[in-house]
């Protein structure tokens, strides 16, 4: 027990000879020790240690105690400044902290409380403090530790990020969370402001295209890159709708976020409708500043906006690993889709029905296709075709359900992409097919 009170009384005065620190800043080199304590409260009773030892050998003329004493003196320590006094000593001016500069304090106060007040333009239950300090007190912090050699200590980031925390719990009533905040609240001591960042959303749906010519992202102008020019009549885009912007700008403006990002279950091509229960998607809300949004009164906002383009079904709440699982499923899922095809060589339905015997749980082995080879690389996939249905002939025509593996391409296991798509409708049948319509009619959950 001595010689651990001497170990931290040692460091104590070891720390007071080498540096003017403010109670906080001493404190905090020994965080460590005890609980329920504050890093200021450890400073002043260290100091007033120092103080109550230095205090017998002024009167002795020790040199080395008045050194101490003046330094504590300067740093405003009222204990020390009376010592001096009832000793008729010198007492030094009052200095600043040399390692917060006093930052700890009115500067801290100042910007927890401006923090306090942009978060009034915010909905939130949670919350995350993280601060910029200069690097030039971060280095000074390191130098003192190691030239004191000790490990009670914490950074002076820590104690910022408490400090400034425990304020904005008592002004706002929420709650801090490290783990997943609903906003960051980043105090900047480079620039004394404070910078609000709120957690994505993430909102879960399916969606149903219900016209053709539409595609499902935004597609820049390949003229102008998307900045504008007569080629787009100044839009910026190659198609005036998307499926992505339909649904998110409704979504942007009831959240009143910075931005959003679509991500789908796959996509189709612009001449493909989706029906049945839709294609699943997630919406990343970038920056919102609303959070408890109604989402059913989102979705009807969404559908009366979009008004029989796109429709949405079973908004949600969801979380960013949703985005992952979205896209792996969109390899493996199956869907159903229905086309109707014309034939060169008019088949009768008896002829058509090889195609339902043919593919049933038959391996597809496809290459890339060549429409969209100029943007992706030539590889060989396989892919499962569960089951064909014809449901319908016509003359030159006839309409069939497919349900088939995520991935597939389905234009091209109808015409068979000159034989880069095997087996194909068209090789089963020997006769040339065209793909007149292609609709998704489900996407499996
Ligand atoms: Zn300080
Ligand atoms: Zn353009």
């Amino acid at each position: 027990m001595l010689s651990a009170a001497s170990e931290v009384i040692e460091k104590a005065l070891k720390l007071a000879e080498r540096a003017t620190l403010c109670d906080k800043c001493f404190g905090r080199f020994f965080a460590n020790l005890g609980y329920a304590l504050s890093n200021e409260t450890r400073g002043s009773s260290l100091k007033t240690i120092i103080c109550m030892i230095a205090s017998g050998l002024l009167s002795k003329g020790d040199q080395e105690a008045l050194d101490v004493l003046r330094n504590v003196a300067k740093t405003g320590f009222k204990v020390a400044r009376e010592l001096l006094v009832r000793n008729g000593l010198e007492v030094p001016e009052v200095s600043s902290c040399e390692l917060c500069g006093g930052l700890l304090y009115e500067p801290l106060q100042r910007l927890a409380e401006k923090a306090v007040a942009s978060l009034l333009e915010y909905d939130f239950n949670t919350y995350l403090v993280g601060c910029k300090i200069p690097g030039s007190i971060i280095e000074k912090e390191d130098s003192i530790r190691s030239y004191l050699e000790v490990n009670w200590g914490e950074s002076i980031k820590r104690e910022v990020n408490r400090e400034a925390s425990l304020i904005i719990m008592s002004k706002t009533g929420k709650k801090p969370d490290l783990q997943r905040p609903d906003v960051l609240v980043v105090l900047d001591f480079h620039k004394m402001d404070v910078e609000i960042k709120p957690s994505p959303i993430f909102v879960y749906g399916r969606y149903r295209k219900l016209v053709r010519g539409i595609p499902q992202s935004r597609w820049s102008c390949s003229k102008c890159r998307g900045v504008g020019c007569p080629e787009c009549n100044w839009t910026g885009k190659r198609y005036e709708l998307s499926v992505e912007e339909l649904i998110t700008k409704p979504i942007i403006e009831a959240f009143e976020a910075r931005g959003a990002r679509f991500h789908g279950a796959g996509r189709e091509d612009i001449d493909v409708r989706v029906l049945g229960s839709g294609r699943p998607f997630v919406v990343e809300v970038v920056e919102p500043k609303r959070r408890f949004i109604n989402l059913e009164e989102l979705q009807r906002r969404i559908n009366e906006r979009s008004q029989g383009i796109v429709e949405v079904l079973g908004l949600s709440y969801t979380d960013r690993s949703m985005i992952g699982k979205l896209k792996l499923s969109a390899k493996v899922k199956k869907k159903i889709y229905r086309a109707l095809v014309e034939m060169e060589e008019p088949l009768k339905r008896e002829k058509l029905e090889a195609l339902s015997k043919y593919f049933q749980g038959t391996a597809i082995k496809q290459w890339t296709p060549k429409r969209v080879l100029h943007r992706r690389a030539d590889k060989l996939r396989t892919k499962k075709v569960y089951e064909v249905r014809v449901v319908d002939v016509k003359d030159r025509t006839f309409e069939v359900w497919i349900k088939c593996q995520g991935g597939l391409y389905v234009k091209e296991l109808i015409h068979g992409d000159e034989g880069r798509t095997t087996p194909s409708f068209q090789e089963v049948l020997g006769t040339k097919l065209k793909v007149l319509e292609l609709d998704v009619l489900d996407v499996e959950d």
